[in-house]
């Protein structure tokens, strides 16, 4: 069974020696080989060896086309994806349009471009469909943030309260939740719950704070945050303004609050660009979120400047403000995604049906 697996990636003569070197290396330790190599842990793995087995020469995007015909497979790619990914893509999004248009897809495979959260809830909804996530170790910091264990104690602690949990949490955090949201449907589903009925919101803390102010509903918070969003440099965005006083700040509200205050406009991902796309007193935006959507921002404002904010790491060095997860997801992942049909997301039934009755109220509840 391994060795088969294996062989569907790496090609008969490369079993061996792979086996043997991670093996050795331990990354695969050999008394759990038995148990633990299923085909999604080993597609963890193999994809970095197999990526260098890639023809140069292969022209990928005209292969992945050519497999998404073959195999009536749909493309989604959230917006934080390499470019290339989004030009290649059926459909972009956030993650309410992705969810939705996973609801509506009569494709047989769904391959979806993001994280892994995401593509569990394409899986939740189309249970009999094939999932597909180019990198499986493709994560997320708030999603880290929240075992279900802890947030089963979280509600148990706190049983009057409805919990309304943001969409960037695990499969089995959905489960335990009564509604979904994402940060475009929000502050709609929250103005829905009876005014007398308290919230428990999690997993973002930041998010939770924005829609305290928006809503003016009281909400116990969980103390999670996005690792991209908590981390962009005040003093960088404060020279960038400085540089450059007319452009218009933008940001998700993912942010703290001491971010959020110099910002003209706090939105969703969606919101931004549609901000930014009817924006008629400005040709130019610091953007305080994930740079992977100003690829889209340029196509619909190609008039305009777009800039990027730095990252500020613990040791005072600021760097890109890519999602170290999102970005997991290359071309070459992609095609050998499509390829192989693995890694596959798949659920357990118990989870899959309790997670599915949350995000279903999502989907409701934001119409
Ligand atoms: S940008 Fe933040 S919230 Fe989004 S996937 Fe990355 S870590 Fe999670």
């Amino acid at each position: 069974m391994i060795y088969k697996i294996a062989e569907k990636f790496l090609g008969p003569n490369n079993v061996l020696p792979f086996l043997d070197q991670h093996i050795k290396g331990g990354y695969i330790r050999k008394g759990e080989l038995d148990f633990n190599l299923d085909s999604n842990s080993l597609a963890n793995v193999i994809p970095e060896t197999a990526i260098k087995d890639i023809d140069p020469y292969l022209d990928l995007e005209q292969e992945i086309i050519r497999l998404k015909a073959q195999k009536n497979a749909i493309i989604l790619a959230h917006y934080y994806q390499y470019s290339e990914i989004q030009d290649i893509a059926d459909f972009i999004g956030d993650s309410l349009e992705l969810s939705k248009k996973a609801a509506m897809t009569s494709a047989d495979i769904i391959v979806f471009c993001g994280v892994k959260f995401m593509a569990e809830a394409a899986y939740i909804l189309n249970p009999d469909k094939k999932v597909l996530l180019p990198d499986i170790k493709a994560g997320c910091s708030l999603e880290e943030s929240c075992t279900a264990e802890e947030f089963r104690k979280f509600r148990e602690e706190n049983p009057e309260y409805i919990a309304i949990t943001y969409i960037n949490c695990s499969a089995a955090v959905k489960a335990l939740s009564d509604v979904i949201v994402t940060s475009s449907s929000a502050e709609k589903i929250i103005n829905s719950i009876a005014e007398d009925r308290p919230i428990l919101f999690a997993p973002d803390k930041h998010l939770g704070n924005f829609l305290i102010k928006k809503t003016n509903r009281p909400m116990k918070l969980w103390n999670g945050s996005c690792i991209v969003h908590e981390n962009f440099s005040e003093r960088e965005l404060i020279k960038i303004q400085a540089s450059n006083p007319t452009a218009q700040i933008i940001a998700h509200p993912e942010c703290p609050a001491g971010l959020l205050r110099y910002a003209d406009y706090v939105g969703s991902t969606s919101a931004l660009l549609k901000y930014v796309e009817t924006c008629n007193n400005s040709k130019e935006f610091i953007v305080l979120t994930e740079p992977g959507i100003i690829h889209q921002m340029q196509i619909k404002r190609p008039d305009s400047e777009f800039h990027e904010v730095p990252s500020i790491n613990q040791a005072g060095c600021s760097s890109c403000s890519n999602c170290p997860h999102m970005k997991l997801n290359t071309l070459e992942k992609l095609y050998l995604c499509m390829v192989n049909e693995s890694p596959e997301i798949k659920l357990p039934d118990e989870i899959t049906i309790k997670a599915r009755l949350s995000l279903e109220r999502m989907l409701e509840l934001s119409k």
